[in-house]
């Protein structure tokens, strides 16, 4: 049985995606970053860079706004002018999309798969880390909540916004050989939908 794990960020938010890139180089590790649009248009180089180095790149709206949420136009302004723009940054319009906060209300759910974006989830890695403890707590508390298989978030920006995320960028540095060490490895989404691809073929063809 594969153990996947998978680290995900809010994106980008110099300098500190710019230093978890260079932390995931490090580890040889390749991650799905979740761009708010507007910061994509903010610090594009480091979001190229992102895709340069083999990460994969998914949608977490235009402006991670709180009141644009409740109604469809809104909405979809949101979810679309990200689309847009995060593909005038990398060339191409991401097909996974995030939502604010894990909202899952029929609205999001509907206006996201009619825009052609799979929904993706995930577990917080830690609850803490959006306050910034140490990143040894960050650590701790990752471990005790990984399971096999789980999505793990992260966040190199806050609410779409530019606060400091080293102690995030040092807990990412320190956890990856941990869960290494356990038996862990790490995959982006597009491996993820790929493994579970040719797992069903293989399953079809045996029947
Ligand atoms: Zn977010």
């Amino acid at each position: 049985m594969i153990q996947y794990q998978n680290l995900e960020k809010e994106s980008p938010n110099e300098p500190y995606t710019t230093q978890l890139l260079d932390v995931l180089k490090s580890h040889q590790v390749k991650a799905t970053f979740f761009v708010v649009g507007k910061n994509a248009l903010r610090f594009p180089a480091v979001l190229q860079r992102a895709v340069a180095e083999g990460h994969t790149i998914g949608s977490h709206t235009q402006s991670h706004s709180f009141r644009n949420y409740f109604f469809e136009p809104t909405l979809e302004n949101e979810i679309a002018e990200g689309q847009y723009n995060i593909s005038q940054v990398i060339g191409y319009e991401p097909k996974y999309f995030r939502a604010p906060w894990l909202w899952r209300t029929p609205l999001v759910l509907n206006t996201v798969r009619e825009l052609g974006l799979k929904p993706i989830w995930g577990k917080f890695g830690s609850i803490i880390e959006v306050a910034q403890p140490s990143a040894q707590r960050v650590v701790r508390h990752a471990l005790r909540r990984s399971r096999p298989g789980d999505i793990l978030i992260f966040h190199d920006g806050y609410n779409g916004t530019t606060a400091s995320r080293a102690v995030t960028v040092e807990a990412i540095n320190l956890l990856i050989p941990k869960l290494r060490s356990i038996g862990y490895s790490f995959v982006t989404i597009s491996e993820i939908e790929q493994e579970l691809s040719t797992s069903h073929r293989s399953l079809r063809s045996l029947t």
